[in-house]
């Protein structure tokens, strides 16, 4: 069978002619059970049967301006029927226009944007730019982080993903800060990050200050828990970074770009790094792009010199004409203030509310559209739920029509940032009725 088109197809077509020619990423091919999603909007998307679900989950956090935005999706078409594709090697002025927006919104001092095809990429990028310029190759990063699935960032990488993958070197990794789960003496959010400071420094220290090259940091651990920064913390990483002439990298490719009531989550917590990278929500993932901010020091030190970086799609065109929509969207539409508001008025107050009816929660952390909910089998020992409670708690929530993002023991409340009041409230409802159903 030749033909692509699946609006006559049924949920289980679908999944029968994927399972049996896709190769699936994070997934044993045998028990891949992906959901066959056809189409959306806003909010919301749906599968080959008809049946609607709220997404929660924004796909991978990426899909921050929801689903199928009109102008992003003409501004796709539009680009297309102009100039599709165009080497990186030439100048683009959908291109140059997508740098300067993302420019406007990044702080004093930053001058380029190196465009990628995604997180990993713009992560690796980083690396290398702070490589070259220290002349140093160490890149101390956080255990409980992703910075995604290549090379360079895998390594970079300190959770249980980083394992199978670990094969470039230079890597160092500590404990950041993490309060409910802390290893160590610390009680208090500002010990948390007294103690995650000290060990940083200690790091350094011991490995030898003039051999690292960065810091490499999620702003807001995401995939490893929402983990928000504790008071201090992201201001005290970057004295340190400064007292060994070390590169600062703030990864907001999952917390940048409105999920976390920004447009870079660390405007939020008073620090600025030296390099930013971006994917994700910079176009919803319309089209895939990614992306290093660089600063202007930085910048400067290949005026006269190579980068020896770049793909063939490099800067792609449909990227950029998506990302110029998605901005521009974003700003007139206020979608970073809604993130701001539903956070702190809606998701915050409301998950923090169901701990008192629902023992399996153990700790809610979070802000804008970026929230996690630790689900635990006892409170006192913090012992987390099994991965078959997990499991039960992902159905119920799809019996409910809503997608859900859960990863280890926690679920994730990451709705695109247009969400409304109505919206967020039917899938708080949902999540309250199977939170509150598991003992
Ligand atoms: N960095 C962070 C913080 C991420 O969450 C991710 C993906 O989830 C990546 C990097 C990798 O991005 P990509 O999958 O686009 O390569």
């Amino acid at each position: 069978m030749t033909d692509s088109t699946i609006t006559a197809a049924t949920n289980a077509a679908v999944i029968d002619r994927d399972r049996r020619s896709v190769f699936h990423s994070w997934s044993a091919q045998g028990s891949f059970g992906g959901l066959p999603i056809v189409g959306g909007d806003g909010t919301t998307v749906w599968d080959a049967d008809g049946r609607s679900y709220l997404d929660l989950s924004s796909q991978l956090v990426n899909v921050n301006i929801g689903h199928q935005h009109p102008r992003v999706v003409e501004a796709i078409q539009r680009q297309a029927a102009t100039l599709s594709t165009i080497a990186p090697a030439h100048a683009n002025e959908t291109r140059a226009h997508a740098a300067e927006l993302i420019l406007e919104r990044a702080p004093e001092g930053f001058s380029k944007v190196f465009f990628t095809n995604g997180g990993a990429d713009a992560n690796e990028n980083a690396i290398r730019l702070a490589r070259l310029t220290t002349g140093r190759e160490k890149v101390v990063s956080h255990y409980r982080s992703y910075h995604g699935n290549t090379g360079t960032a895998i390594s970079a990488t300190g959770d249980w993903r980083r394992m199978p993958n670990e094969y470039s070197r230079g890597h160092v990794h500590v404990f950041g800060p993490y309060l409910y789960r802390t290893e160590f003496w610390a009680a208090t959010p500002e010990e948390e990050a007294e103690r995650a400071l000290r060990h940083l420094e200690r790091t350094i220290q011991a490995e030898g200050p003039d051999t690292i090259a960065a810091v490499l940091l999620e702003t807001i651990p995401g995939t490893a828990g929402v983990l928000v920064p504790p008071p201090g913390y992201l201001p005290g990483v970057r004295r340190i970074a400064d007292r060994y002439g070390i590169v600062l990298i703030l990864d907001e490719v999952m917390a940048g770009f409105a999920r976390s009531g920004e447009w870079f989550a660390f405007d939020a917590f008073d620090v600025r790094p030296d390099l930013i990278t971006f994917a994700k929500g910079v176009n919803s993932g319309y089209v895939p792009l990614g992306g290093v901010v660089i600063s202007e020091e930085i910048a400067r030190a290949f005026d006269d010199r190579i980068f020896p970086g770049g793909l063939t799609y490099s800067g792609h065109p449909l990227a950029a004409a998506s990302a110029v929509a998605t901005i521009q969207a974003m700003a007139e539409d206020g979608v970073v203030e809604n993130a701001r508001r539903i956070g702190g008025d809606v998701l915050g107050p409301r998950l923090t509310a169901m701990s008192a009816v629902a023992p399996v929660i153990g700790e809610v952390r979070g802000l804008g559209v970026f929230w996690a909910v630790e689900l635990v089998a006892d409170r006192e020992t913090r012992e987390a739920v099994s991965p078959a409670v997990v499991a039960a708690a992902k159905s119920a929530l799809l019996e409910r029509g809503v997608l859900g993002f859960f990863a280890d023991n926690r679920l994730h409340v990451v709705p695109p940032a247009v969400i409304t009041d109505d919206e967020a409230g039917r899938g708080l409802d949902a999540i309250e009725e199977v939170l509150v159903s598991i003992d």
